[in-house]
């Protein structure tokens, strides 16, 4: 398994990318009040297996004895970080804060891609929270070419995440990285989103296919996981964001695998 992706398989991960981002627009917009996370789960279900795609979360386990994914998407609301579960008795209500994680197989290779969603009227500082989020993923991606360090893009979101003058402290998780993706829904290098002193030198290499995803809260970085085994949660219940995108890293940048969602539905 190599972390290099040959061009013939970079156009291949752009044809699941660009599944990935048309089913992410279409489940953003019925991410609505009343929705049930099992009619979103179904949106991707349904695209994916009219486009030849396999969900890569469903039935997904982290080590061998861990409970399988029960969806194809991954729906965490408010203080729930990443890992939410898309079950029939979950609605979506007024004021949530929504973060939509999908993944895919096509032509047997894997990309990786979400967002958050606020869904009706919510305070300034989750407004905030979700746009900086965002934005610190932009400034990630910004750092990205060739002959950079996987170090470099954790520098970047933390920077930006930590400017002074912000009203508000951002708690940046941990527990959960960016991570290498492809012939695999996990690889190496784990891409941390902050400045991690212990992490070994790794270059970027034209070919390298990465999957960036800040996780940042309104509160403290530190998450626990719940009983049902999957969901991971704050620790101080503070609301959390989380966006990420597949890219493969080129001699002078970045080339975007999973287009961005929102700027697509403007
Ligand atoms: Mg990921």
């Amino acid at each position: 398994m190599s972390l290099i992706k040959t061009p013939q398989e970079i156009e291949k991960l752009h044809r699941g990318g660009e599944l990935l981002s048309n089913t992410l627009r279409e489940i953003r917009r019925a991410c609505v009040a009343g929705a049930s996370t099992a009619a979103l789960d179904k949106i991707a279900r349904d695209r994916f297996a009219a486009a030849g795609g396999t969900p890569s979360f469903l039935g997904y386990r982290i080590g061998e004895r861990g409970p399988a994914f029960p969806g194809a998407v991954c729906i965490s609301i408010n203080d729930e970080v990443v890992h939410g579960l898309p079950i029939p008795d979950r609605t979506i209500l007024a004021g949530d804060v929504v973060g939509l994680d999908i993944g895919v197989w096509v032509e047997g290779l894997a990309t990786d891609m979400a967002t958050t969603v606020i869904v009706g009227e919510t305070d300034p500082s989750v407004k905030n929270l979700v746009a900086d989020t965002r934005e610190s993923l932009v400034r990630g991606l910004a750092v990205i070419r060739a002959g950079k360090f996987v170090n470099d893009i954790g520098a970047a979101i933390e920077d930006y995440l930590t400017e002074s003058g912000r009203s508000k402290k951002y708690g940046i998780v941990k527990d959960l990285v960016g991570h290498g993706v492809g012939h695999a829904v996990h690889e190496e290098p784990q891409i941390p989103n902050y400045r991690d002193p212990r992490l070994p030198k790794i270059k970027l290499q034209t070919g390298m296919v990465i999957a960036i995803e800040p996780m940042v809260t309104l509160g403290t970085w530190r998450v626990r996981v719940k009983d049902d085994g999957w969901t991971i949660v704050t620790d101080d219940g503070s609301m959390a964001a989380h966006f990420e995108v597949t890219v493969a890293v080129t001699d002078d940048g970045y080339d975007l695998i999973t287009p961005w969602p929102d700027e697509l539905a403007s």
